[in-house]
């Protein structure tokens, strides 16, 4: 590790990435260069990195054109390289998450327990990534599809150097963003009957969510029947199949639980779903949240549902804050007390990225971690 920061440290990287060069194409396996870190920012050796459902919506549904091209890729694991002027918490050799929702410790959203919406958190740094001859952009100021990338210190996680780092890689999103949803958005009951719509990783990592809340029923939905044995694993009392029913199925869900769930999880991506979702919840008290990403639709409801006493909400990364609570979900996973290894179905390598999004595309994966580069 020495000897490769003595080697690269403060000079230009030359190393491969996997290029969005436009919206709805395949990415492109290509050497980048990675321009060495600027003050208060840390270069970061990319480990291992999965595939979120939020690399698919950039690529393929948020298609503006002056979003490309780009590095995709936020959820991982790797290894401090350098680091700029400025970051003394962070050292080569340190193993750490990057964070797709910063952590300045400073604004008045992190310094409120309420929330994890740093005011710095979709202020990215410009992007240290050039691609012959051309800027590329970063995504969500992370670009994890790459052997190098550079990140701002307010989005970085410190976690245990004994980690395996192709397994915590998913702590750095999916993992994070359904337990926490579960937990701290929705937060979720004892005893309560919870419903879970998508069963990707988020909403797998959800129902682990209402488990771990003590939940005694929790109804997992997806429209793939192959996702019901893995809710099972994490804790899913129920599977319903929308599409074996010809009510709706939040008709469904109500005649099941006489009258609704006391919780529910959207964990699609479907403004259609986040409706049925809401109005799965019981009245007088249920609270749906909104986890699933998107941003090119508007959502609509009968008002009644919210003035009968429903709450509907929306989570990011689960509302954890990064920097202070990534590193004890690591650890919670190192002291068995918090399942990791059972999300990922495949491994694979960076050049392999392609195949990756066409297995999440057609619903065959949970994840898959590519290995980047050697721990
Ligand atoms: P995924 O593609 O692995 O899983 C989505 C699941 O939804 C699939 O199993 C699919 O079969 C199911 N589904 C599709 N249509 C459905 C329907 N009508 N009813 C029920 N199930 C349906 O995706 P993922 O990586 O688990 O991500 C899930 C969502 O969470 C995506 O929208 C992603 O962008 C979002 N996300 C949000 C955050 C956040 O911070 N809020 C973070 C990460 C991901
Ligand atoms: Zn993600």
């Amino acid at each position: 590790m020495f000897a490769a920061k003595m080697a690269t440290a403060g000079k230009v990287i030359k190393c491969k990435a996997a290029v969005a060069w436009e919206p709805n194409k395949p990415l492109v396996i290509e050497e980048v260069e990675v321009a060495p870190p600027q003050a208060n920012e840390i270069r970061i050796k990319i480990v291992a990195t999965a595939v979120c459902h939020t690399d698919l919506h950039q690529l393929l549904e948020n298609t503006h054109e002056d979003c490309f091209p780009t590095v995709l890729g936020h959820e991982a694991a790797g290894i401090v390289e350098s680091v700029g002027p400025g970051v003394t918490e962070y050292k080569p050799g340190d193993k750490v998450i990057p964070l797709f929702l910063a952590q300045c410790r400073e604004c008045r959203f992190c310094k409120s327990p309420r929330t994890n919406q740093c005011d710095k958190a979709w202020l990215f740094p410009e992007s240290r990534f050039t691609c012959r001859g051309k800027k590329v952009l970063q995504f969500s100021g992370t670009s994890t599809f790459s052997e190098y990338t550079v990140v701002n210190q307010m989005a970085v996680a410190k976690i245990d150097p004994a980690a395996p780092l192709d397994k915590v890689c998913l702590i750095g999103c999916g993992i994070c963003t359904g337990y926490g949803a579960a937990v701290n958005t929705a937060k979720v009951e004892s005893g309560s009957t919870c419903a879970v719509f998508g069963l990707g990783a988020v909403g797998l990592a959800a129902v682990m969510g209402c488990q771990a809340a003590g939940a005694k029923r929790i109804i997992a939905v997806d429209i793939n029947p192959e996702k019901a044995e893995k809710a099972k694993v994490f804790g899913a009392t129920d599977f319903v199949n929308p599409k074996d029913h010809s009510k709706p199925i939040s008709q469904v869900l109500s005649e099941m639980t006489d009258g609704g769930v006391d919780f529910s999880l959207e964990c699609v991506g479907s403004v259609a779903v986040m409706r049925s979702a809401l109005e799965s919840c019981v009245k007088g008290w249920g609270v749906s949240v909104i986890v699933g990403w998107t941003d090119l639709e508007d959502f609509s409801a009968r008002p009644l549902q919210l003035i009968a006493g429903r709450t509907w909400k929306g989570s990011v990364f689960g509302g954890f804050k990064g920097r202070d609570d990534v590193p004890g979900m690591v650890k919670a996973y190192m002291d068995k007390k918090l399942k990791v290894d059972e999300f990922i179905t495949h491994n694979m390598t960076l050049d392999q990225v392609n195949d990756a999004i066409e297995l999440m595309k057609h619903g065959k994966c949970i994840r898959t971690v590519l290995n980047v580069s050697p721990q």
